[in-house]
């Protein structure tokens, strides 16, 4: 039988073009490196693409959350209600503040938080709830809505994963209080490191401004500190790249799409996998990662790793990491539905040009390990007996 080689695809690669490198060194070629014409075109045409009123790009996603949460003026003594099943940063900007995150358990369909399970967990105390678009995927924005409004609450999208997803016809981003995106390599589009914060809030936006830079006075002098302030600034070089990908983001997302389309053609006859889940009418995903879910999941990724297919195990539950254990009490159990699901999702190679070559040989190496952990079962079970 012919072997195939062994390839090394790697999960996730930036989509950098010829137009991205030329926007790049263009801004080196003058004196604006920071605060300058890119940033603000940056902010304009991502207000824009979004729908939002205003935006602040920043130096990371993590940034722009806890921004919100500043801006917002929780505190000490507060809580803030948010899924476990994302990436730490969309509990840990609470805990910036002296917040406490109150986690909320997921369903086990759109793997984002389940709005059914978040009124019992409101208290005197709450004061927001941060709503992920896990994967892309949109939340219940619509029921998510209502609750806020009838508890009077704040909300944040931490919509980092879901850059053009839309609920309803509408963006992301544009449903809360405040919306934050992130543009670290491995999202949709890239800045190499950044985030943005997206609101239509006046309020918000200037003490964003002013937290972004020192917590300085935005309509004074320069060295008029308000507050007590951040330098979470991003270059005009970043900002530069930010615009060139913005530019394309339509093209981007399709392409992204397609490959989604592609994995799913390939593998959604393997029996015992589960593909992810897509677009419906209510729901536009937009594709950050191409998540499968399987049976013996660790397994599976050690196993595919050594074929050279890098993957992950997004997301580890947050209340299940060390310092949510240690320092806030949390156990196994705690949150059932999210432990039950991030036991068997794994992340597959996924970019925006990856080619069918590619794919096919990462659907290739998911069948062959599947099979090899079929026949491992079969025969631990007939041993059994
Ligand atoms: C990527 C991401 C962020 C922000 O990440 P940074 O690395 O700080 O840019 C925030 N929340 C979620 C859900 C993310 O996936």
């Amino acid at each position: 039988m012919r072997k195939m080689k062994i390839r090394k695809i790697p999960l996730s690669s930036p989509f950098i073009e010829k137009d991205d490198i030329k926007a790049v060194t263009s801004v080196l070629k003058t004196r604006w490196l920071s605060l300058g014409p890119k940033l603000r075109e940056f902010e304009e045409l991502f207000a824009k693409f979004i729908g939002t009123r205003y935006a602040v790009a920043v130096n990371s996603g993590t940034s722009a959350l806890h921004l919100c949460v500043k801006a917002l003026g929780i505190g000490k003594g507060d809580e803030v209600i948010v899924a476990p099943f994302s990436f730490v940063a969309s509990a840990n900007c609470a805990l910036f503040e002296g917040a406490k995150p109150v986690f909320v358990d997921i369903e086990s369909k759109t793997f984002n938080i389940d709005p059914e399970k978040i009124e019992e967990k409101i208290t005197k105390k709450t004061k927001a709830i941060v709503v992920v678009d896990v994967f892309g995927r949109p939340a219940h924005k619509e029921a998510i809505k209502k609750i806020a409004k009838k508890h009077k609450l704040k909300i944040i999208e931490d919509s980092a994963e879901a850059l053009g997803a839309e609920y309803k016809g509408r963006k992301v981003g544009t449903f809360g209080d405040c919306g934050i995106f992130a543009f670290y390599p491995n999202k949709q589009m890239t800045t190499g490191e950044g985030g943005i914060i997206v609101t239509n809030d006046k309020k918000i936006y200037e003490l964003c401004l002013s937290y972004r830079n020192q917590g300085r006075n935005i309509k004074s002098r320069w060295l008029d500190h308000e507050r007590v302030g951040y330098n979470y600034r991003i270059s005009d070089i970043q900002c530069a790249l930010g615009v060139s990908q913005l530019k394309k983001i339509k093209r981007i997302l399709k392409k992204r799409e397609n490959v989604a389309k592609e994995y799913t053609k390939r593998l959604k006859k393997v029996k015992g996998i589960r593909t992810p889940f897509s677009s419906t009418k209510d729901l536009k995903v937009s594709w950050f990662v191409y998540v499968i879910q399987v049976p013996e999941r660790d397994e599976f990724l050690i196993k595919l790793k050594k074929k050279g297919v890098q993957c992950s195990n997004y997301f580890p539950p947050i209340h299940l990491t060390k310092h949510y254990k240690k320092e806030h009490g949390h156990k196994k159990g705690d949150f059932p539905v999210c432990e039950k699901i991030s036991k068997t999702t794994l992340a597959l190679p996924f970019y925006t040009h990856m080619n069918k070559k590619d794919m096919a040989y990462v659907c290739e190496q998911v069948n062959d390990v599947h099979k090899e952990l079929l026949k491992k079962k079969s025969k631990i079970k007939k041993k059994k007996k």
